[in-house]
């Protein structure tokens, strides 16, 4: 039989709902989820929990002399029905969220080292395929060649307000103000860094999510994806 299986790339700015379809689909394909920034905010969490970071300094020889030694890796966890993001065999998924990580993570990200890192070992999860692997260089530079690639938009104020909404119910002490400035910062970051800046894939399909609900979004991306299944057969 042959593997039909395809390698779903999904790439976007911050807060645009990509971890959010990328399980739903994971789950209805039966797909591997990854979700990438997971592991640029654990190296990150460690950064900060070593001192390499602090508020006014960033000690980056520090954490690149450590690099080898940092082990990621993601458990399932029954309960949250997607994998849990472990840093050095301790379950960080709770605390690689916070505002804190979030105003830290793209500098970490822009260290070409970090990505050198990170996306070798992306690449080696995505090797047989039946991956959907979410972040912002996937179609680009970790999978240039997936067969479907997403590009997810929305308006900053739409995606601010979202997140705003998610931190609160997570019971994080957050006002409205920090979370869009965080957004616009870490845009910024991202698609004006020199390694591997955030930027939309020539032939991935670009989906502004601004006025859809999270069903009508997971059934687009769905349905692309059904399709691009089905014309692996052919
Ligand atoms: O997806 P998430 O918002 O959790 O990502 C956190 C940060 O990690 C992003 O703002 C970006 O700086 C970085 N990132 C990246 N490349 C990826 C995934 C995330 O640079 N593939």
């Amino acid at each position: 039989m042959t593997n039909n299986k395809i390698t779903i790339a999904i790439d976007g700015f911050s807060s645009t709902g990509k971890s959010t379809v990328a399980k739903q689909l994971a789950k209805e394909l039966s797909y591997v989820y990854v979700d990438t920034g997971a592991m640029y905010r654990a190296i990150t969490l460690y950064a900060m929990r070593k001192g390499y970071i602090k508020s006014d300094s960033f000690d980056v020889p520090g954490l690149i002399k450590d690099l080898p030694s940092l082990n990621l890796k993601f458990v399932f966890d029954e309960s949250l029905g997607y994998a849990a993001i472990y840093l050095n065999e301790e379950n960080v998924e709770d605390e690689v969220r916070t505002l804190e990580v979030s105003q830290y993570v793209s500098r970490v990200a822009a260290i070409s080292e970090v990505r050198e890192k990170l996306v070798a070992q992306q690449q080696e999860m995505g090797l047989e395929k039946g991956v959907v692997m979410d972040g912002r260089d996937i179609g680009t530079v970790v999978f240039p060649n997936a067969e479907l690639k997403i590009f997810m938009t929305a308006t900053a104020e739409e995606r601010a307000g979202r997140r705003y909404k998610e931190m609160k119910e997570q019971g994080q002490d957050v006002n409205y103000e920090e979370v869009l400035k965080n957004v616009t910062d870490r845009d910024h970051l991202d698609t004006t860094r020199e390694d591997s800046p955030l930027v939309k894939a020539e032939d991935a399909i670009e989906i502004d999510n601004s006025a859809l609900n999270i069903e009508e979004q997971f059934q687009k991306i769905l349905q692309l994806s059904q399709d691009t299944i089905a014309a692996q057969k052919i």
